[in-house]
């Protein structure tokens, strides 16, 4: 059953329980006797009723017709009670009023109207057929009527039902304004509510970090974003001075809110953030904060960590210049390679000729020996700009590196001042990776070193196994590099060397840095080099080369 039928059934034997009961007390107080059979009656009628209004209940489930029905019964038992009440006369006609007023507030203008009718039909039929005589006068009543002229019934009927529908109008406009009230107040709680919750998972959720700060400077609120961007919890951020958290410099707050009012966003970035032990690049926009009333009330301040994005960017940038730039440069080498090859070609043949004189020859020598330098300088360029593939696999490096330095001593290029010692142990130790590029890189910087002594000196080669990786290093007593030097050594076309092109250290650098390795130099002017390789040995080679 609907709770507000059962709430008027509750109401109602109240209601009656509390008459009987009060009704006793006044006839044991007074020592008179009421004429309260009726009373009597009509409680016991209710009670029965209420029994059937809960079976009715039991069986219908429409709020309406439980009601209909409950109201219905309390106009008939009401007429019963104004009946032996004295009818016209009958103190208890306001009982009317108060069904009227529960079908109203319950049901609205039709319940009302319709209860109002119920009110007007039941008490005029009764108090027409009293008055002629139809129904007889129940015997004992103590409200002996007196006898009603006609105007007088018909006044006294006209001012009443007149008061049924009052009370009927009256009633129903008010729970019906009472209710559109509640169902708007109940709409905007909901919108509220939802409003809310958007507002919630929107702060909580967007990736950028959020803060808002007080007029002075103080963080009311940080989201989960903005804690993770600045590796901090919300509650070591709250309560706290911005400055703190490197936004802005100390006493740079003072100035900023200045700022906001020529502008209605203040946008910055700065590249120098420190967070934990690691520099960031965050970028970051504060606006002003008001609040409902449109009084400013504080700021926000959006921001996003710009570091991975703008290694990227720069990433990307040099790719693509070294794309445009390598692919020009490598058609460029090609377009000089072929006529060189036929200006060799000739000379070659030229040279054979008998006809030339010994200074003769000795030019065409000079061209001969150029035009090959310059074919190898090509031929170097254009493995740096477009870097063979890699063919890993398992090779000895230990014995690849004795090889190459044995290679390198007996090579012209070796004066008579030179010495190579090398201490390599164990003789044979297998990685992974490609070996020819590996002893291409052996060779560049075992070459450097002797060409770093031109005045003769030794080259030193000494290996180390560690934990994870092999470690070859190569010092030199020759003439070392000042910083600058050391600091271009990668850089393609830094030379210094009489013959050099400048891409030997560069093309190594990149093929140990695809091997997942590394090269680090110490060098003294004037003293001698140590350049070390290091190369992972360990099973995330094959993913480093693969
Ligand atoms: P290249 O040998 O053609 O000049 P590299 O890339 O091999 O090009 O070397 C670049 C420059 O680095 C050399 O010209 C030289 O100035 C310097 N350099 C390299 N290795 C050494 C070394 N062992 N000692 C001194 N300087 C060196
Ligand atoms: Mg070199």
């Amino acid at each position: 059953m609907h709770t507000d039928a059962r709430m008027l059934i509750a109401v109602r034997v109240v209601a009656v329980t509390t008459l009987l009961l009060a009704t006793l007390i006044i006839q044991y107080t007074v020592r008179e006797l009421l004429p309260i059979n009726y009373l009597y009656t009509t409680a016991g009628l209710t009670y029965g009723l209420t029994l059937a209004y809960i079976g009715v209940g039991k069986l219908l489930t429409s709020r309406k017709l439980n009601l209909v029905i409950q109201i219905s019964g309390d106009l008939v038992v009401e007429t019963v009670l104004v009946y032996f009440t004295g009818g016209l006369d009958s103190p208890f006609s306001f009982l009317y009023l108060v069904s009227i007023i529960t079908a109203s507030m319950l049901l609205y203008r039709r319940g009302g109207l319709l209860a109002a009718s119920g009110a007007v039909i039941l008490y005029g039929a009764l108090a027409d057929l009293m008055y002629y005589g139809v129904l007889p006068l129940p015997e004992q009543s103590w409200f002996v009527p007196t006898p009603w002229s006609s105007s007088r019934l018909y006044f006294n009927m006209a001012t009443n039902f007149a008061g049924f529908y009052a009370t009927a109008f009256l009633t129903s406009y008010l729970a019906e304004k009472l209710r559109k009230t509640f169902e708007e107040l109940d709409a905007n709680r909901q919108n509220l509510a939802e409003l809310r919750a958007l507002n919630q998972n929107v702060v909580e959720s967007i990736p950028s970090g959020l803060i808002t700060l007080s007029q002075e400077g103080i963080v009311t609120f940080i989201n989960p974003a903005g804690c993770l961007i600045l590796h901090q919890d919300a509650q070591s951020v709250i309560g706290h001075r911005i400055e703190q958290f490197g936004f802005y410099a100390a006493g740079e707050w003072q100035g900023v809110p200045r700022t906001l009012t020529a502008e209605p966003v203040v946008r910055s970035e700065k590249n120098d953030f420190q967070i934990g032990d690691e520099t960031r690049s965050l970028g970051f926009a504060l606006t002003p904060l008001n609040s409902i009333e449109g009084m400013a009330s504080g700021y926000t301040l959006i921001f996003q960590d710009l570091t991975d994005m703008k290694k990227l960017e720069a990433e990307l940038r040099l790719k693509d210049r070294m794309a445009a730039v390598g692919e020009l440069s490598a058609g460029i080498a090609h377009e000089i390679r072929n006529p060189l090859a036929a200006i060799a070609g000739s000379v070659q043949v030229l040279k054979k000729s008998t006809a030339l004189n010994p200074q003769e020859q000795r030019l065409m020598s000079i061209i001969l020996k150029e035009s090959e330098r310059l074919n190898k300088s090509i031929a170097d360029f254009l493995r740096f700009v477009k870097p063979q593939e890699k063919r890993p696999a398992e090779f000895d490096i230990a014995a690849s590196l004795s090889e190459t330095l044995d290679l390198l001593g007996n090579s012209p290029e070796l004066g008579a001042g030179h010495t190579i010692e090398h201490s390599i142990t164990p003789p044979s130790y297998t990685i992974v990776g490609d070996g020819d590029q590996i002893r291409q890189v052996f060779w560049n910087i075992a070459r450097n070193a002797v060409q770093a002594m031109p005045d003769g000196g030794t080259l030193l080669v000494t290996t180390e196994v560690g934990d994870d990786h092999y470690k070859i290093v190569f010092s030199d007593n020759g003439r070392g590099m000042n910083d600058a030097d050391q600091r271009r050594l990668f850089q393609p076309f830094r030379t210094n060397f009489p013959s050099g092109t400048g891409l030997g250290m560069a093309i190594s650098y990149r093929i140990v840095q695809e091997h997942g390795g590394r090269i680090d130099v110490t060098s003294r002017e004037g003293v001698g080099t140590a350049i070390t390789v290091s190369l992972p040995v360990s099973a995330s080679i094959q993913n480093a080369v693969a």
